[in-house]
């Protein structure tokens, strides 16, 4: 009887405090946020954006795969037309209106993987904070990333403009 608490109560807990031990003795990492920012790795999963082509069209052709793959149903996607006049992207349908609830999205990124073109991505600007519940509907306008000459102005360009990258 003694002999089993040793080894299924006392062991695990010695361990587990050498192991705590160990890691005391490590040099401390303090960040000094917002200031100062981590290198995000580079898998990470935060704020998603909408792409475009390098001509300007946008990639998303309105085909709501991604709010199908949606597990927590925040995606909302209505599909119009593209006329000969009226051209958003290079296929026959484009997203009249796109729009994400990050209210209820669990950045798991089955949107991003759901979509044939690439349209939507999930990047690394994690800073999602906000004061009131519309602003955390991101529609289409604030999703699109800005026309190549546009880059660079405006707080959700800056994070849109991180889509540059492949
Ligand atoms: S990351 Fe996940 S929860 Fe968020 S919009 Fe995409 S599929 Fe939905
Ligand atoms: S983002 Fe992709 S999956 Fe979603 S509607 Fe556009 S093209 Fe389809």
């Amino acid at each position: 009887m003694i002999t089993e608490i040793g080894k299924d109560v006392i062991r695990p807990i010695v361990s587990g405090l050498l192991l705590t031990a160990k890691r005391l003795r490590r040099d401390k990492t303090t960040v000094f946020y917002p200031e100062q920012k981590r290198q995000p790795f580079p898998r990470t999963r935060w704020r998603h954006v909408l792409k475009r082509y390098e001509n300007g069209l946008e990639k998303c052709i309105g085909c709501s795969l991604c709010a199908g793959a949606c597990p927590a149903k925040c995606i909302y996607v209505e599909a119009a037309d593209n006329t000969d006049e009226e051209r958003y992207s290079p296929g026959e349908r484009y997203a009249k209106r796109y729009e994400i609830n990050m209210l209820r999205c669990i950045f798991c990124g089955f949107c991003q993987e759901a979509c044939p073109t690439g349209a939507i991505v999930l990047r690394s600007d994690f800073e999602l904070a906000d004061y009131s519940r519309p602003d955390f509907i991101y529609t289409k306008e604030r999703l699109l990333e800005p026309m190549p000459e546009e880059a660079g102005s405006g707080r959700d360009s800056e994070a849109a403009v991180q889509a540059s990258a492949p």
